[in-house]
């Protein structure tokens, strides 16, 4: 016995709700298949729950800091059940309201249970078979552990397990030190644990501009953070205090004991126990869905969304391919992948909002570059804040005078980074901006004074 449906959604990740919705709104019939936690990875162990975790580590900070603002206050008190009880709050009702959201659905029906293609047309779901003539597949990613040395002999957290921790680790090594890492590095540096990095390559975040990258190790070794790059041969074994990390990096010690281990070295796609193979779906080395400008699979009727296609790691880019389907199958709209700029923040304190190219690859292109920096202790806004870290980047085609793309170190820079990218999605020449009259005083307003000091690079 099988059930046919219009469309089969599987995963409830950042793109297939809002589907699911439009579809639903357009009558189509729906069915939506989740295996464990509605709302995926932001909802439950991403964005959402690391940001408010962030949040409860800057209050912390905050208290520390009062004396510098005249304010008397000391060391703080950190109550980690309490910060876990919000964190939890805040994330539940976000599931909940996605649950809520697809079970309401006026022409939808949930199933909960592992979606496997069982063709290209049919999906079974424990014992039921359901078919449709359209399929989305969204079922995210998942932390990776890599092929660490003595991973079998000793404990260790990924992003998923650290949301079930209540307590401040004594000292918390993390295996990482790209996105994920750096932000659990300083929230729980704030919490009172001792925290150290332990980053493979040469710099933290190696995407990044190595301004960008020098800052942020700056601004996390200023907290107390110590940073181990370089570790070329990462093997794990049980020490004295818990966990011991051979590190063979360039510099001394050779090893690095600690009570507790994060590994925050990547993450897969969801795809490895899919049943892709009886649909005939075609995924790349890594595991990722091929899709084309379009987001459809190499099979006629399939769509991949969300991290599971390597065309993206974020929540607002999976949203993004959502609207990209809809646009394409309901709206007659030819939206595609290919019309974004890549953009994204990274949650530490203060935040590095970043837009389009780094200075680095702009200059690999061959083009003529125009770079203008400024830091954040020359801007009025932030050294009355206190903020006086990191700095503001612009990187334009001296040709064209369209920006190529900007690093905002500092703080509001995950909000102030808009300004820019929206003027990108306009294709206007930087000059819009720096003959734009901003608010004084906000970082925002250094935006044009920017625009003005771009020299050839
Ligand atoms: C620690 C951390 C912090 C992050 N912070 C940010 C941030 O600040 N900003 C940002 O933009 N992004 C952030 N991300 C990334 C973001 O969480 C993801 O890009 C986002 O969740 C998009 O994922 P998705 O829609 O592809 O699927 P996911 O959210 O991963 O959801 C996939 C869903 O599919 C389900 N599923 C999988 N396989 C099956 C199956 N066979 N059958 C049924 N169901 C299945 C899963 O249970 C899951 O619910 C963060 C990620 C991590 C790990």
């Amino acid at each position: 016995m099988s059930t046919h449906f219009d469309a089969i959604v599987i995963g409830t990740g950042q793109a297939a709700p809002a589907l699911a919705s439009r579809l639903s709104g357009a009558g189509r019939r729906v069915a939506v298949v989740e295996r464990k936690l509605f709302g995926g990875t932001c909802v439950n162990t991403g964005c959402i729950p690391t940001k408010t975790l962030v949040a409860s580590a800057a209050a912390a900070q905050a208290v520390r800091r009062a004396s510098e603002f005249g304010v008397t206050a000391g060391e703080p008190a950190v109550d980690m059940k309490a910060v876990k009880a919000r964190k939890d709050k805040i994330s539940g009702a976000s599931r909940e309201g996605v649950e809520k959201t697809v079970r309401g659905l006026a022409n939808g029906t949930v199933y909960t249970g592992h979606a496997r293609f069982e063709s290209p047309r049919e999906v079974r779901v424990g014992d039921e078979v359901l078919t449709a003539d359209q399929v989305f597949i969204n079922v995210g990613g998942r932390a990776t552990t890599h092929d660490i040395e003595g991973l079998d002999l000793v404990p260790y957290w990924t992003n998923s397990s650290m949301m079930g921790v209540d307590f401040v680790p004594p000292h918390l090594v993390i295996v990482g030190g790209s996105y994920v890492g750096l932000e659990f590095a300083q929230m729980y540096r704030r919490f009172g644990s001792t925290v150290t990095v332990v980053e493979m390559s040469k710099r933290l975040i190696a995407r990044e501009d190595e301004d960008v990258s020098a800052e942020i190790r700056s601004i996390l070794e200023r907290e107390g953070i110590a940073v181990r790059t370089g570790a070329k041969c990462i093997a794990l074994e049980r020490g004295p205090s818990g966990v011991r990390v051979q590190v063979d990096c360039d510099d001394e010690p050779k090893f690095v004991d600690g009570t507790h281990l994060l590994l925050a070295v990547g993450r897969r796609p969801n795809t490895d126990d899919l049943g892709l193979d009886r649909a005939g779906v075609a995924t790349d080395e890594r595991g990722y869905i091929r899709v084309d400008d379009q987001l459809r699979t190499n099979v006629d009727g399939i769509w991949a969304l969300g991290d599971c296609n390597g065309r993206g790691a974020f929540t607002h880019t999976a949203y993004n391919d959502f609207e990209i389907v809809a646009a394409n199958l309901l709206d007659g709209d030819p939206r595609k992948v290919s019309d974004r700029i890549e953009a994204y923040a990274l949650y530490i304190d203060p935040p590095l909002g970043r837009c389009g190219m780094t200075e680095a690859a702009a200059k690999k292109t061959g083009r003529r570059i125009l770079v203008a920096k400024r830091p954040m202790s020359r801007i009025s806004r932030a050294v009355e804040k206190g903020e006086t870290q990191g700095f503001m980047k612009i990187v334009v085609d001296a040709e064209s005078k369209q920006i190529l793309g900007a690093a905002i170190l500092g703080v509001g820079g995950d909000e102030i980074i808009h300004t820019v990218l929206d003027v990108m999605y306009a294709k206007a020449p930087y000059t819009v901006i720096q003959r734009a009259m901003h608010i004084h005083p906000t970082v925002s307003e250094y935006l044009p004074t920017l625009m003005g000091e771009l020299r050839e690079a």
